[in-house]
């Protein structure tokens, strides 16, 4: 059996032995009930960057969709043959689960807006799939170039990254069941960012035009 496998399943035995077994009550309470989320949370797939461990949130409180770079998709319903899936978790979250809040959980470091960066500066790419997903966030470039003429590297990734992260946050206002309950009042929207590199989370202030850090009430 190989390392990561052995590791996978020493890792359930130590789950059912230390964690589920002393939250028997609320696994069952979350069985009869049913699960019901406040929070839903868009992050990224990157195996650094799991929310339910970032936010040591317990079962039941994060409804999660993860995806290359933890983007959003405009609104579009007009071509059925293609598979929404991450339009789908958000319907889900929002119609069925009835979440108060929609987290978009960007981070530094995301190989999916590098791959961004590079299809925008022509460098060639042995993807497919990856490069039409990421293609969301182009826009994200075209603002860091604006915002920051000449940026390169580090600095435009980290700049296009909490952009992608506004990218994002508008297209969640291009669904109509999105956009009536945010004026309605009964739905929030966040931009938050996650510096791996040194442990900091931020959220987007639309006041200030920033991400400023965030701090335990
Ligand atoms: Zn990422």
């Amino acid at each position: 059996m190989s390392p990561i496998i052995r590791k996978l399943i020493q890792g359930f035995a130590h789950f059912r032995e230390r964690y589920f077994s002393k939250r028997q009550d609320l696994y069952a309470r979350l069985v009869k009930d049913g699960q019901k989320p406040k929070v839903a949370v868009i992050a990224c797939a990157d195996s650094r960057v799991d929310p339910a461990i970032v936010l040591q949130v317990e079962p039941g409180d994060i409804f999660a969709i993860r995806n290359v770079a933890n983007l959003i998709p405009p609104y579009k319903t007009e071509d059925d043959r293609t598979y929404h899936g991450t339009s789908a978790a958000v319907e889900f979250a929002v119609t069925n689960l009835d979440v108060d809040h929609i987290v978009v959980f960007g981070h530094a470091h995301c190989a999916g807006i590098q791959n961004m960066i590079d299809v925008q500066e022509g460098k060639p790419q042995h993807n497919h799939f990856v490069q039409q997903w990421t293609s969301i966030a182009s826009k994200a470039y075209e603002r860091a170039q604006a915002e920051k003429p000449g940026v390169k590297g580090e600095a435009l990734a980290r700049c296009c990254e909490k952009h992608a992260v506004l990218v994002s946050l508008e297209n969640l206002r291009t669904f109509p069941f999105i956009n009536d309950r945010l004026k309605a009042g009964t739905l929030e929207i966040h931009g938050w960012y996650l510096d791996i590199a040194k442990g900091e989370l931020s959220s987007y202030d639309a006041a200030s035009k920033t991400f400023l850090p965030l701090k335990s009430p």
